[in-house]
């Protein structure tokens, strides 16, 4: 497909870009002209990933450290000249223990230091480039677990914490002409699914578009968010959901079966 080149001279970071929703975020964006750095805790996939891109470069970074956040905000900064796009996507999402009086302390704190504060700490470390670069943006990858229950206490608390943290940085920065927007996606083909297609099969029919999302959906959307065509639109949060939250499907069903 041809797209447009909006991000022709930019320079991008993606947070968990190795795979994924990142991945085909990393691919749009260089698509229409980005330098892309994927910055994943897994530097061997990142590494494959970007050399498959044009003008991509990866890092190994865990968004936990601080440190490794610097160093890749400096990298890329150093091998673009300039640091226009973050995408706050690495996520963490631990299940829940059947009965929540066994739930640990330890995985309530990862979700949330990985899903909230690792978008704390890159955004941090991103924003004086962001602002310097006079076009500067910032795209969150929350979730529909933002929105409502879908279980995943700490990753939902953590997602529905960084669309606040997505209007109040979006306050803060707006003067220094910096915009912060976050997208929620719905189901979206990614390996958290891998194998299970009668699981997806059976989603589909929860979805009123009729089908469930693949990485592109999201890119696309990421895209327009960080794109010059996003100009006048901060500190919003985009549904990128099929459909889902529009809809109370069970009560259209108890009501169709009324
Ligand atoms: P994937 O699991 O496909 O890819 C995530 C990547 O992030 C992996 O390469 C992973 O590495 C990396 N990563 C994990 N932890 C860290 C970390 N601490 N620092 C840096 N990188 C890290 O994820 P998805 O594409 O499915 O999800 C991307 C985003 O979309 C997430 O924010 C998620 O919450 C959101 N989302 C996804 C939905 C879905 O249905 N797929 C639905 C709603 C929201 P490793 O493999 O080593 O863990």
């Amino acid at each position: 497909m041809n797209f447009a080149r909006r991000f022709e001279d930019h320079g991008v970071l993606i947070t968990g870009g190795a795979r994924g929703i990142g991945e085909a975020t990393a691919r749009r964006l260089a698509a229409e002209g980005a330098r892309v750095l994927i910055a994943d805790v897994d530097a061997d996939q990142a590494a494959r990933t970007a050399e498959s891109i044009p003008g991509a470069e990866s890092i190994g970074c865990d968004v936990a450290d601080r440190t490794a956040v610097e160093t890749a905000v400096a990298y890329a900064v150093e091998r673009f000249g300039t640091l226009d796009v973050l995408v706050n996507n690495a996520f963490s999402c631990s299940p829940d223990t059947p009965l929540l009086e066994d739930q640990p302390d330890d995985t309530w704190y990862r979700d949330l230091d990985i899903c909230l504060t690792g978008a704390f700490r890159c955004a941090r470390a991103a924003v004086p480039h962001l602002a310097a670069s006079g076009r500067g943006a910032i795209v969150n990858i929350g979730s529909v677990n933002a929105e409502q229950s879908f279980g995943n206490h700490a990753y939902s608390a953590a997602k529905a914490g960084l669309a606040s943290l997505t209007r109040t940085l979006a306050a803060d920065l707006s003067p220094r002409g910096v915009r912060v927007n976050q997208i929620n996606p719905g189901t979206i083909r990614t390996r958290a699914w891998a194998g299970r297609e009668a699981g997806l099969e059976a989603l589909s029919r929860v979805y009123p578009l009729g089908r469930v999302g693949e990485p592109e959906d999201i890119a696309a959307a990421a895209a327009f968010l960080a794109s010059r065509d996003a100009a006048w639109v901060t500190g919003t949060t985009l549904r990128v959901d099929g459909g889902l939250l529009a809809v109370n499907t069970a009560f259209a069903q108890a009501v169709g079966e009324d």
